[in-house]
């Protein structure tokens, strides 16, 4: 069988394990509790829990949870349900901010070493004295302050003396390195917030770059994977950790997932949710893990697609088409055949009797475990009404005048006469079936091209069908000028208020899985009633958009 190549990762973690560097490796997936996690996320997940779960190790899930205006709770407990969605069991569940104290403490000893101070300048101040790429930066007066200065300072931030904005930690670099994250970066700030957690305990809070190597270090994970945006963040990263001399986590980069007609910054798609562009975090037409789950996107393809896109080092947009084809796949091996008619026309069979037939019918022909329905026949049906032409071209192999098509799972049947009202419009037809052709004991010799789906009149069930398209127009939507919004497909979603069911679906439930016949992927939605069952389509049978 075909080996598959090892990615950049994998072989940095083979090297490191047959070195001894590890004897074994623990990962992280460190969210920000600040918005629903997106397919993008999953890659994540995918790579870190994946990673672990190849080589032996272990997967800690860290909220980074360090900015107390944006974190809620509600994010928190949608996070962990998507994970374990998804399939994966974390080590440990850790927050960032348990460690405030200890990250106070570390603080405190880069002040204690003369590599970290208090400046009271105002942002902008920092702002311009921080220089520019081609320009060093200028070292200010309280750069000079002495650490008895500098840890008295520090304590009374801590101590709540000083409004937001008024005084900041900074670490004591390089004024003029190359790289500007190393030009006295910011380790804390002053904010005056609640704090999902911590409550009102503190009124300090450490920066990203503060925080998250010392997470890692204090959780001490072997490979801290992050996107190719923090590679300038690494220099710092490494900074922290050996002044401090703690445990020496690594930090490697990979290119995030970004995926045509559709935004992956948590930062957009709250705004959809916001302006009610979407009517949730879990609106089908989401591309988060909540809507992706709500559209009848099933974890196996969701990990699948992640498999299949690799892990890059540079920056690359995905086909959204990959991930249909994914669930397409798995859904084809997965999902229950059912008959519905979404724009109904009624057909008489004339010569059949007043009474019913019930036809067993394969729920699934790629289950390797066959069970069946039983469909019922009666005299009355209807069919879609696409499927029928007046004046039909040649190769027409659906309905006609004087043609025959099969009803699927039941009899041929021959359209006779065609009925109208007033104005003209086709009402009904009349037709007459063929009692030898049976599907499964057809005697008839008839060959017929079409195959209907159709549904017994008096046995239709009314549903609501939900039909979605890209939320957004434009292939590469962050490549676009303007507002993103600007974008918006304004025809994403396509309701259809009576669909015709066969009566096997008011048995469904929201785990199970369907293909409505000919019409594409469905399940059920959560919005379902005990009067009406709503269908959302997953994705089509067949990729019909235009390449
Ligand atoms: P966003 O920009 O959407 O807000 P984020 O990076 O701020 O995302 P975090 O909650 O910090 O969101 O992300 C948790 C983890 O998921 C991080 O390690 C981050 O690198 C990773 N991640 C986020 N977005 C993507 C993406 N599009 N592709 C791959 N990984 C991602
Ligand atoms: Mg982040
Ligand atoms: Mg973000």
């Amino acid at each position: 069988s075909e080996e598959k190549s090892l990615n950049f990762i994998e072989e940095i973690i083979e090297e490191d394990l047959r070195s001894g560097k590890h004897s074994s490796i623990l990962t992280r997936f460190p969210p920000e509790p600040n918005g629903y996690l997106h397919i993008g996320h999953a890659k994540s997940i995918c790579l870190n829990f994946g990673l672990a779960i190849k080589y032996g190790g272990g997967t800690n899930l860290r909220f980074d949870d360090t900015n107390p205006v944006t974190e809620e709770t509600e994010y928190v407990d949608s996070i962990k349900e998507d994970i374990k969605w998804l399939g994966f069991n974390w080590t440990k569940e850790l927050y960032a901010s348990d460690y405030f104290e200890q990250l106070f403490a570390y603080a405190v000893t880069l002040i204690k070493k003369g590599l970290a101070y208090v400046d009271d300048s105002s942002s902008e101040q920092i702002a311009a004295e921080k220089g520019s790429p081609t320009q060093p930066g200028i070292e200010n007066k309280f750069r000079s302050r002495t650490v008895e200065e500098n840890l008295q300072l520090f304590a009374d931030m801590r101590a709540g003396k000083y409004a937001d904005g008024e005084k900041v930690l900074r670490a004591k670099i390089d004024m003029s390195a190359p790289n500007m994250h190393m030009r006295d970066p910011l380790l804390y700030r002053i904010k005056h917030a609640h704090h999902h957690r911590t409550a009102n305990d503190w009124c300090i809070y450490p920066m990203y770059d503060f925080a998250h190597g010392q997470s890692d270090s204090i959780e001490n994970i072997t490979h801290s994977i992050c996107t190719l945006e923090f590679i300038p963040h690494r220099p710092l990263y490494e900074w922290c950790i050996e002044q401090l001399g703690i445990f020496p986590s690594r930090q490697y980069e990979f290119a995030r997932l970004n995926m045509t007609y559709t935004v992956m910054s948590k930062r957009k798609l709250l705004q959809l949710v916001n302006e009610n562009h979407v009517t949730g975090w879990d609106d089908p037409r989401m591309p988060t893990i909540s809507g992706l789950r709500r559209r009848g996107f099933t974890p196996e393809s969701i990990r699948e697609f992640c498999d299949r896109i690799g892990i890059a080092k540079r920056d690359n947009l995905i086909d959204v088409g990959l991930l249909e084809f994914c669930v397409r796949e798995h859904l084809n091996r997965v999902a229950q055949r059912r008959m519905v008619v979404f724009d109904p026309l009624k057909i008489i069979i004339t010569n059949y009797p007043d009474t019913e037939e019930l036809f067993p019918t394969e729920d699934n022909p790629e289950a390797a475990e066959k069970t069946y329905r039983h469909l019922p026949f009666t005299k009355e049906l209807f069919i879609e009404r696409d499927d029928f032409m007046e004046v039909a071209p040649k190769k027409y192999f659906r309905l006609a005048p004087g043609a025959m098509v099969r009803l699927k799972s039941a009899y041929i049947i021959k359209c006779d006469t065609v009925i109208k009202d007033e104005n003209g419009n086709v009402t009904a037809l009349e037709c007459t079936y063929i009692p030898e052709s049976k599907s499964g004991s057809d005697t008839s010799g008839i060959n017929v091209k079409g195959t209907l789906h159709w549904v017994s009149a008096k046995h239709a069930v009314n549903v609501e069908v939900r039909l979605y398209d890209r939320l957004f127009r434009s292939e590469n939507v962050a490549a676009e000028e303007g507002d993103f919004k600007d974008n918006i497909n304004p025809d994403s979603l396509q309701v259809i208020q009576n669909a015709y069911a066969e009566p096997a679906l008011l048995q469904s439930d929201l785990q199970e899985r369907y293909q409505f016949l000919r019409k594409g992927y469905f399940c059920l939605d959560k919005d379902s009633t005990a009067e009406k069952l709503v269908f959302n389509r997953t994705v089509t049978l067949k990729d019909t958009w235009a390449k």
